[in-house]
C-alpha cells in the first residue's frame, strides 16, 4: 500500500510530479521534507502522492488544541458551532465535485463517492440541523429529570453536560477518507472540542483535500481543527483525561493503541470502530418467489460490490434456511456475474478495484484462509477482466461467493475479514441455530433480517440484538424507502460490541456526548435553577408585577410568575364540556360506574376541562407579544377533580430559548394546577412562541 523512501530522498518539486501532502497543524501547513511515502492509484499503480508527518511537533499541536481550539469552540453556545457546521456542509457541497474526481484513485465509482462525499457533507448537516433543535443556545446540557433528594424539597440534584477541556484524536480508516473523518468531526465540534484528525495513508490524498477545504472556508475558529498526513508519531504520548481518541481500522491497530500505556494511565476516553462480520439473515417464511427473498439477494450483491466491499458494514455472511441455500446461491451468482470490474471513472463499470494492491493480497490471503472451512461457489480471487484496467498494475479482483456447509462447527469463517468483494453463505436449520451462527462472530456493527413474519421478526431481532449496535429488518412494507444494510446513519448509532470494538459513534446527540463529561450537580433548586437557567421546582417563583404574556421574549426573567384566582368546577361545567365536546366517558358522567373505578371516587372532571380551564385562568387575552401556543409537555394528571372543587394555577417561566428566526423566542412555560387543598392535580409545560424586542412592538400594536 505504502513503501517508505530512504530518508535522504528530497521531496519532488516538479509541478508535474505528485504532490506531497502537508499536515495542517498550529493553524499552518507543515510540508514534509523526510520520510516520503508513496502512494499509489489503486486503478494504475502509479504514485498519485507523497505523505509523511515528518517535521510535525505532537505535543505542540496538542498543546494548541487545548490552548487556542477549545476555548475558541467553548465560547460559542451549541447552536452558534451548529450554524458553523452547516455554512461548512454548505461549502463542501458547492465543491464535491472536486473531491469526486480525486476519489476515483481510491478505486471509487460514482455510487462509492456517493456514500463517502455526499455522505459525509450529509452527516455535517445532520449535526447542525440537531444542534439547532435538540440543543439549548447554551454550552452545557441538562441531561435528564431532576433527582429529589430531600423531604422539605430545599436540596435536590440533576446531571449537566460539558465539553471536555481536551482533543478529541480521530484515528481513521482508508475505506471512508471524507465520510469517516467527518462522521467524527461533527459531534465533536458540536460538543466544543477541537478535533486532530488523522487519515489512513492509503487514500489521504481525499481527505487532505477535504481539509483544505476546511481551512479555505475559514468557518471553524483558529485551532479547532489539525491535520496529520502520515503517522501518529508519538501523538499519543501527550494525551490525558480530557482527551478522547476516536479510532476506525484493524484489531491490531486498535488493540496497539488501546494498550498504549497513556491510554490507560490518564483514562484516555477510548472509542473504537474495528474489524466486524456482519451477517444478513434470511427468515424461513422468505421462500423463493417471496419479495423478503428477492430483496435479501439484492442487498447481499449490493453490500458484496459497493466500495468493492471495503465497507465496515458490508455483508460478510449470508445466513439462509437450509431448504433456501441453493436458490439463494444461484440467485446470487446470477447477480454477480453483471457486475462489471474495472476503472471506476468509465460509466459501464459498477465496482471499482480495491484501494491498493497490498489490499488485494490481504483480500486473497483471508479467502485462502477460509477455503479451509468453506469453498468458493462463485468467482475467482486470482481471475478477473478488468475493464479499462490491468490486473498486474491496479487492484482488481471479481468478487467471490463462498459457502460454508458446517458453520455452526466452523470458526475461520466467523473470524476472519475478507475486506473486499467477499461473503459466505451460511445454511441453518432452526431460528435458534441461525442467532447462534451469527453470534459467532462474536460482535458485528449490524446484522439485517429479511422476514415478513411476526415471530421469526421476534426470534432473530432479540436474539440478534446482543451482539449488535443496529439491527436492520427488511420486508416487503419498507424495502423501497430503507437506507439498506451498509448505511450508518447519524440519527442511530454506528459501533457494536465485542470484535467490532465496543465503540459508538454518532447516534444523534449520543455522539456528541461521547465528548462530554456528565456531572451530577446537588444543591438547593434556587441554586441550581440559576446555574442551569432553568426554573425548578423549588425556586424562587416571584409574581411578576406585569403579566409575563404582556412582556416580550427579551424581558421575560425566568422564574416569573403568574398566580391565578380559582374557579369551582361544577357538575353543570362537566355536563356542558361532555355535551360540547362529545366526551361522555362514563367517568365523568356516570356517578355508579365512576365510583367502581378503582382510581375515581365518584364523577370527575375531564382532564382535557381542567386544561381548559386553567388556560381561561392564566390567559392574558389582548394582543401582545405573545404570538402561538405550539404543544404540551410532560403533561400529567395526578389526582382526579370531583364537582365542588376549585382549581387555580401557577404559571412560570421555565426556559428560554432563541428561534432560528430572529423575530422570535420559544419560551416554556411550567404549569401547575392546584385544588382547594393545595394539592397539584396536574402538571405539564407549555410550549409557546413569543415576539423578541422591536418585532414585539408591531405586534402589539396590532
Ligand atoms: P489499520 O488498522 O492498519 O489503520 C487504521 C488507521 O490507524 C490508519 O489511519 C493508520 O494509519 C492508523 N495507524 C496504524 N498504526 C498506528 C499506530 N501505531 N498509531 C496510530 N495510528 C496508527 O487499518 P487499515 O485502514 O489499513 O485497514 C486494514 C484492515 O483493517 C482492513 O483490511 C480491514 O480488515 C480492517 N478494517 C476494518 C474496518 C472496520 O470497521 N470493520 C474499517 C477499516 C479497516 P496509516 O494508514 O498511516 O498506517
Amino acid at each position: 500500500m505504502t513503501a517508505t523512501t530512504p530518508a535522504t530522498t528530497p521531496a519532488p518539486t516538479l509541478a508535474t510530479t505528485p504532490p506531497t501532502l502537508q499536515s495542517f497543524v498550529q493553524d499552518r501547513w507543515v510540508t514534509p521534507a523526510r520520510g516520503l511515502a508513496e502512494i499509489r492509484s489503486a486503478i494504475d499503480g502509479r504514485v498519485v502522492a507523497y505523505a509523511s508527518s515528518d517535521g510535525i511537533d505532537f505535543g505542540a499541536a496538542v498543546r494548541h488544541a487545548r490552548a487556542v481550539g477549545g476555548p475558541a469552540l467553548r465560547a460559542l453556545t451549541f447552536h452558534e458551532r451548529a450554524d458553523r457546521l452547516k455554512a461548512l456542509a454548505t461549502f463542501l457541497s458547492e465543491r464535491k465535485e472536486q473531491l469526486n474526481a480525486l476519489s476515483a484513485d481510491t478505486g471509487a465509482t460514482k455510487r462509492d463517492n456517493f456514500f463517502d462525499i455526499d455522505g459525509g457533507i450529509g452527516t455535517l448537516y445532520a449535526y447542525a440541523s440537531r444542534g439547532r433543535r435538540e440543543l439549548p443556545a447554551e454550552r452545557f446540557v441538562i441531561e435528564g429529570d431532576t433527582e429529589a433528594l430531600s423531604r422539605g424539597g430545599t436540596f435536590m440534584g440533576l446531571h449537566v453536560m460539558t465539553p471536555l477541556n481536551g482533543v478529541a484524536v480521530h484515528i481513521n480508516a482508508f475505506n471512508f477518507p471524507c465520510w469517516g473523518m467527518l462522521e467524527k468531526l461533527a459531534p465533536a465540534i458540536l460538543a466544543g472540542v477541537p478535533v486532530i484528525t488523522k487519515p489512513a495513508t492509503a487514500t489521504a490524498y481525499v481527505a487532505a483535500a477535504v481539509v483544505k477545504l476546511i481551512v479555505e472556508a475559514n468557518l471553524l475558529p483558529k485551532g479547532a481543527l489539525q491535520f496529520v498526513c502520515g503517522s501518529a508519531g508519538d501523538l499519543l504520548d501527550h494525551l490525558d483525561g480530557q482527551d478522547v481518541v476516536s479510532f476506525t481500522g484493524s484489531a491490531d491497530t486498535s488493540d496497539r493503541l488501546r494498550n498504549h500505556p497513556v491510554i490507560g494511565r490518564n483514562a484516555v476516553r477510548f472509542i473504537a470502530e474495528r474489524d466486524s462480520l456482519n451477517a444478513a439473515v434470511l427468515g424461513p417464511d422468505a421462500v423463493p418467489g417471496t419479495p423478503e427473498l428477492d430483496l435479501f439477494v439484492k442487498e447481499v450483491v449490493r453490500e458484496m460490490t459497493v466500495k468493492a466491499g471495503q465497507k465496515c458494514t458490508a455483508i460478510r455472511r449470508v445466513v439462509v434456511p437450509r431448504a433456501s441455500q441453493s436458490a439463494v446461491t444461484e440467485a446470487i451468482k446470477t447477480q454477480l456475474e453483471k457486475i462489471t470490474v474495472g476503472d471506476p471513472r468509465r460509466e459501464e463499470v459498477r465496482m471499482g478495484p480495491l484501494a491498493s494492491l497490498s489490499q488485494r493480497a490481504a483480500v486473497r490471503e483471508a479467502v485462502a484462509d477460509l477455503i479451509a472451512e468453506a469453498e468458493i461457489v462463485a468467482g475467482d480471487p486470482l481471475v478477473a477482466a478488468p475493464i479499462g484496467g490491468d490486473m498486474a498494475t491496479g487492484a482488481f479482483m471479481a468478487p467471490v461467493l463462498l459457502a460454508c456447509a458446517d458453520p455452526l462447527a466452523a470458526r475461520r469463517v466467523h473470524t476472519i475479514e475478507p475486506f473486499g468483494p467477499v461473503a459466505t453463505v451460511m445454511p441453518y436449520d432452526t431460528l435458534d441455530d441461525a442467532v447462534a451462527i451469527v453470534a459467532k462472530g462474536e460482535g458485528s456493527l449490524v446484522a439485517s433480517v429479511f422476514t415478513h413474519d411476526d415471530q421469526v421478526a421476534d426470534a432473530l431481532v432479540f436474539g440478534l440484538a446482543p451482539f449488535h449496535g443496529r439491527v436492520l429488518i427488511v420486508d416487503r412494507d419498507c424495502a423501497k424507502e430503507s437506507t439498506g444494510h451498509g448505511s450508518p446513519l447519524p440519527g442511530l448509532v454506528h459501533g457494536g460490541p465485542g470484535r467490532a470494538g465496543g465503540g459508538e459513534e454518532m447516534g444523534g446527540l449520543r455522539g456528541v456526548f461521547h465528548y462530554m463529561q456528565r456531572t451530577a450537580l446537588q444543591g438547593s433548586p434556587a441554586r441550581l435553577a440559576a446555574l442551569t437557567r432553568r426554573w425548578l421546582k423549588g425556586a424562587p417563583a416571584p409574581v411578576a408585577e406585569v403579566h409575563p404574556f404582556r412582556r416580550d421574549y427579551d424581558a421575560l426573567t425566568i422564574g416569573d410568575s403568574v398566580e391565578t384566582d380559582s374557579r369551582r368546577i361544577t357538575i353543570a361545567d362537566i355536563e356542558h364540556f361532555a355535551d360540547f365536546t362529545g366526551d361522555a366517558f362514563y367517568a365523568h358522567m356516570d356517578e355508579a360506574a365512576a365510583k367502581a373505578n378503582p382510581f375515581f371516587p365518584g364523577r370527575v372532571a375531564h382532564g382535557y376541562l381542567i386544561l381548559s380551564f386553567a388556560a381561561g385562568l392564566f390567559v392574558d387575552p389582548a394582543p401582545g407579544p405573545l404570538l402561538a401556543n405550539y404543544g404540551l409537555d410532560n403533561l400529567r394528571f395526578l389526582k382526579p377533580v370531583s364537582p365542588g372543587d376549585a382549581i387555580k394555577v401557577r404559571l412560570t417561566v421555565k426556559e428560554k430559548r432563541p428561534a432560528r428566526k430572529p423575530e422570535y423566542g420559544e419560551v416554556r412555560w411550567d404549569v401547575e394546577v392546584f385544588n382547594q387543598d393545595g394539592e397539584t392535580v396536574a402538571r405539564y409545560d407549555l410550549l409557546t412562541m413569543s415576539a423578541r424586542r422591536g418585532a414585539a412592538s408591531s405586534a402589539a400594536a396590532a
